[in-house]
């Protein structure tokens, strides 16, 4: 539907209501904001420039976009800044109140999820719901100091106080999802938030802003910029009053921001990065279950997953039947229209990425990959990808070194697992990792001897919002979700009072 500068008026059809919610709202029509999100205000971008969002199924514009920059991100971070100032709203807010605003945003979004689906996919918005309201806004008057028995006679307890005004850069690939990860514990722990949202995918981020001011966070609390990395993204990364950067996305642009931090005030960093993540299958595996988790794993989201299972290693007994059974699931896989609900694979998230991705497979080929199935464009138009696999891989061919991020398999042999775990953790990344056996002793060990922030066993992509996510080595610093998610998200304050030995 056409677009007003400000609002995209969108109309759901009944069929598809009808096909994600039992009971869809009477309002068919949804409004989508496209403006920046400051002290709960829309605002053009101060340059006056938009950007625009692309459909990725057809290639046609869907809206423009505020395009936020350096002076949008001033503004955001004064709003911010004053929101946390000491008897702010915010500041003065019980912890169980904050608890339950978070909660109502929660009901906010399962109300509105038959629109959020729309543009994203009906997981994330479970996932959202669960981690928002089940999850965060039950920590945020829990998360307890503790009284610590110093020598001497002093009374010396902490306090887990917010960090302050809190960056957060947030990648396309679950734009939803990503959104809720980084404001769930910023916001349960009293944090002001300033957040770029990827240039690919900025409405659901908008319309959960309008769902923030409507639920009733003071204003300057959550500001959200849509614009472009090197700019708005930038200023976020090296501003002097933002105390916090929380980053999802390339590793690349993760050295940048840990240097933008290191140049200016030193704030404090963490990284949620890519990862070439291993999932080794033994030759005792439930064959079945591990051809289908091994395709889930890394076809998932178009391939697009930081944690996307991209170096299958298969032990040699079992290598041809897998590789086989592998190359009749890919070619089953129904890519096609994302609204449609029987469909697996969607488009790439946009031209960049398909014309990378589509390298990377010419690399394949190039450097002596044996290419089993699929290798190039999968529609006439759109970003579509066919599924793709490769065998005969070697460990140090580009396919099996770089993340993809598309619909790209890549099948390795292997013999023992002293050099399976080996092989898995020469890479850059630890960011996750899985293993594929009925044997309990060889899954244990392998998983001890991988250095990876997650290991699966015959399992994979299963993620809980109790359950921390992280990377080891370039794959990231700190955790995501979780208690351990929390820490990252406030600063501990040790107080120490002298304690009278008589009444004076
Ligand atoms: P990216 O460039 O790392 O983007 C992630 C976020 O950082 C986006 O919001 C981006 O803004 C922003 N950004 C870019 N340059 C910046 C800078 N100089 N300072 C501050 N922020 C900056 O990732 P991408 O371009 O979308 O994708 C490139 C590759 O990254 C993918 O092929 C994939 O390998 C990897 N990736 C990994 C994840 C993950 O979950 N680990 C997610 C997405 C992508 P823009 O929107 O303007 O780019
Ligand atoms: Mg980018």
């Amino acid at each position: 539907r056409a677009a007003s500068r400000k609002i995209l008026r969108f109309t759901l059809p009944q069929n598809k209501c009808d096909a994600i919610l039992p009971k869809p709202r009477a309002c068919q029509c949804v409004s989508f904001f496209l403006q920046i999100f400051i002290n709960n205000e829309w605002h053009d971008a101060v340059s006056k420039k938009t950007f625009p969002t692309i459909n990725p199924a057809t290639g046609e514009v869907i809206c423009h976009v505020a395009e936020g920059g350096k002076s949008d991100v001033e503004k955001a971070v004064k709003a911010a800044k004053d929101a946390f100032k000491l008897g702010s709203p915010w500041r003065r807010m019980d912890a169980s109140h904050r608890g339950l605003l978070l909660s109502r945003l929660a009901d906010c979004i399962e109300r509105d999820a038959a629109y959020l689906a729309l543009f994203r996919h009906i997981f994330s918005y479970f996932f959202t719901h669960c981690l928002l309201k089940g999850y965060y806004a039950g920590w945020a008057d829990k998360w307890e100091g503790k009284t610590i028995p110093i020598d001497g006679d002093y009374f010396c307890y902490t306090r887990h106080e917010p960090i302050g005004v809190c960056g957060q850069i947030i990648p396309w690939n679950f734009p939803l999802l990503m959104q809720a990860w980084k404001l769930g514990p910023a916001l349960a722990t009293g944090n002001t938030v300033v957040m770029k949202v990827a240039e690919q995918t900025p409405l659901t981020a908008l319309y959960v802003a309008s769902l923030i001011k409507e639920v009733g966070f003071p204003a300057g609390v959550v500001n959200i910029v849509p614009g472009m990395g090197p700019t708005a993204g930038a200023a976020i990364a090296s501003h002097m009053d933002v105390d916090k950067v929380a980053f999802t996305g390339s590793t690349e642009v993760g050295h940048l921001i840990m240097k933008a931090s290191s140049t200016s005030n030193l704030k404090k960093v963490t990284l949620e990065l890519g990862g070439k993540s291993p999932n080794i299958v033994l030759s005792d595996a439930n064959m079945e279950e591990a051809v289908e988790q091994s395709h889930f794993a890394l076809f998932f989201n178009q391939g697009q997953c930081c944690c996307a299972g991209s170096r299958t290693y298969v032990q040699e007994s079992i290598y041809d039947e897998f590789v086989e059974r592998s190359v009749a699931r890919a070619k089953k896989r129904i890519v096609g229209d994302p609204f449609n609900l029987d469909t697996e694979q969607g488009p790439q998230v946009d031209e960049e990425q398909f014309q990378k991705i589509l390298g990377y497979i010419s690399s394949g080929k190039r450097e002596g990959a044996k290419l089993m199935c699929g290798g190039g464009p999968a529609a006439d138009r759109g970003y579509f990808i066919q599924p793709t696999i490769f065998g005969d891989v070697k460990d140090d061919m580009t396919i099996a070194r770089e993340e993809i991020f598309g619909p790209v398999m890549q099948i390795l042999k292997f013999k023992s697992l002293e050099e399976v775990i080996e092989r898995a953790n020469d890479s850059k990344y630890g960011l996750a990792a899985a293993v594929f056996t009925k044997n309990i002793d060889k899954a244990h060990y392998i998983s001890h001897g991988l250095r990876a922030g997650t290991v699966w066993i015959n399992c994979y992509d299963v993620f809980g919002v109790q359950a921390p996510f992280g990377g080891y080595k370039a794959s990231g610093i700190g955790r995501e979700l979780g208690e351990y998610g929390l820490d990252n998200y406030t600063e501990v304050k040790t107080v120490t009072i002298k304690v009278p030995q008589k009444n004076s």
